[in-house]
């Protein structure tokens, strides 16, 4: 059993007398709330206190005191580090005995072969099928599918029927934006805007029953209007929006997988500036709008407040609002020579795990060493305190925007390796959030 032994100072406490499936026991929340889970040490996000914490964790070594725990606890021998505030939403990161494994094996072997965790096994087994991916870029990158457009309209429906064909149930998020016209100078200001229609292409795995959370796997779908020549996007965003489908089709036929939270997949619309430049809505169009990201904003105002913890974002998902524990963006990742951009708007322990997951899968030359703020759709979940992770190679810009990404540029075998980064990331986070502790809309 646990007991508390401080409730005063909640992010103080003490475990005692606990029996050999230690973490098998689920400690109740307390105040602001602490639980395990079965089988893995969570990292908490707490809400009482600004900033960083350290929230020591005791356990009885042996009848004459207690001791603490050091082999499991990734940052500090002297406690957890906790961290609040800028990410509010709870992560459940079990990387702290693998990242022991992986340096005990490293230092004994060498090698990183040797052992595999079974994240990296399932993620290991992830191929992408060619005939499948190269016949929907084919249609991706028939004729430019901007934002706002007829043919994006086209491919929209595509999608839909795609993944209904996988088997799987999805749904369509129609939303309304106004976008600033290129054109301005010459209208008054009635007309500096349009208003374009955007469609969110989305679907639940419902890989868990009753998840306590769901984690978001996304990518765009449009590509960008070059008003110069017809952009077709093969990796921006072709690559993405096909890997996103073969994770979707292998996540739904693999039974082996160990996820804490349900998987939903999010194709956006409307990433892309309709103005030439990322920031021009802002810093040259007189309606000094936001032109970019229009589909995960819009994603991102329909999360609502979790009944059981205003801290948290909760996503409708048939009647029921579950947490939203975090987003995997997938962008640009088709070049044949992949290197994926440390992005620093990104969560350090997600970006942690995908350090790892590549050193597991023996793909470490895919990380690339030079970070920077790479601004996407994840910047909407990020400011909503949703932890979040870019995979993203924005060090090739050669082609990028240009009449050359064209789909012969775009590699499988990059796919496969994004996509199997993906996957270790996505079976090592989850949430703590209890299913019970999940209200039922309809039937409250
Ligand atoms: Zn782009």
């Amino acid at each position: 059993m646990v007991k508390i032994l401080d409730t005063r100072k909640p992010t103080v406490f003490k475990i005692i007398n606990f029996g050999k499936n230690f973490y098998e026991s689920v400690i109740p929340r307390l105040d602001r709330g602490i639980q395990l889970v079965r089988g893995r040490l969570p990292l908490w996000i707490p809400r009482s206190s600004r900033g960083m914490t350290r929230l020591p964790l005791w356990i009885p070594r042996s009848s004459r005191g207690m001791t603490r725990l050091p082999l499991w606890i990734p940052r500090s021998s002297r406690g957890m580090t906790v961290q609040k505030k800028s990410s509010p939403q709870i992560l459940f990161l079990n990387y702290y005995p693998s990242i022991f494994l992986l340096s005990l094996l490293i230092a004994c072997t060498g090698q990183t072969d040797a052992v595999l965790p079974p994240a990296a096994v399932v993620a290991s087994s992830f191929k992408v099928s060619r005939e499948r991916a190269e016949e929907v870029l084919s249609i991706l990158t028939q004729a430019p599918h901007p934002f706002g457009s007829a043919r994006q309209k086209e491919i929209k429906d595509y999608l839909v029927s795609t993944v209904q064909n996988l088997g799987v149930e999805v749904s369509v998020q129609e939303f309304a934006a106004d976008t600033p016209n290129r054109d301005f100078e010459t209208h008054l200001k009635a007309s500096w805007t349009t208003t374009r229609q955007g469609f969110n292409v989305t679907a639940f795995l419902d890989l868990i029953p009753s998840p306590p959370c769901i984690m978001g796997i996304g990518s765009h779908y449009d590509t960008k209007d070059m008003s110069e020549f017809a952009y077709l996007g093969a990796n921006d965003s072709g690559s993405s929006s096909i890997l996103l489908l073969e994770l979707l089709a292998f996540l739904k036929a693999n039974t082996g997988l160990n996820l804490s939270c349900d998987v939903q997949v999010i194709w956006f619309d409307g990433e892309e500036a309709v103005l030439p430049q990322w920031n021009d809505g802002l810093t040259k169009h007189p309606s000094g709008m936001q032109d970019h990201t229009y589909g995960s904003r819009h994603f991102v105002d329909t999360l609502k407040q979790c009944p059981h913890d205003a801290d948290l974002w909760c996503v409708e998902r048939r009647g029921n609002l579950v947490p939203f524990a975090s987003l995997i963006l997938l962008d640009m990742v088709g070049y044949k020579d992949l290197k994926l951009t440390p992005d620093l708007y990104s969560h350090a322990k997600l970006k942690a795990l995908l350090v790892e997951g590549a050193k597991y899968l023996g793909k470490s030359h895919l990380i690339g060493s030079l970070a920077m703020p790479i601004e996407d759709d994840h910047i909407p979940f990020k400011e909503k305190g949703v932890p979040v992770l870019n995979i993203i190679d924005f060090s090739h810009l050669d082609l990028w925007h240009t009449p050359s990404d064209l789909p012969h540029t775009v590699s499988m075998q990059s796919l496969e390796d994004a996509g199997r980064l993906a996957l270790y990331v996505l079976q090592k986070v989850g949430s703590i959030q209890k299913p019970t502790a999940i209200s039922s809309k309809e039937g409250s």
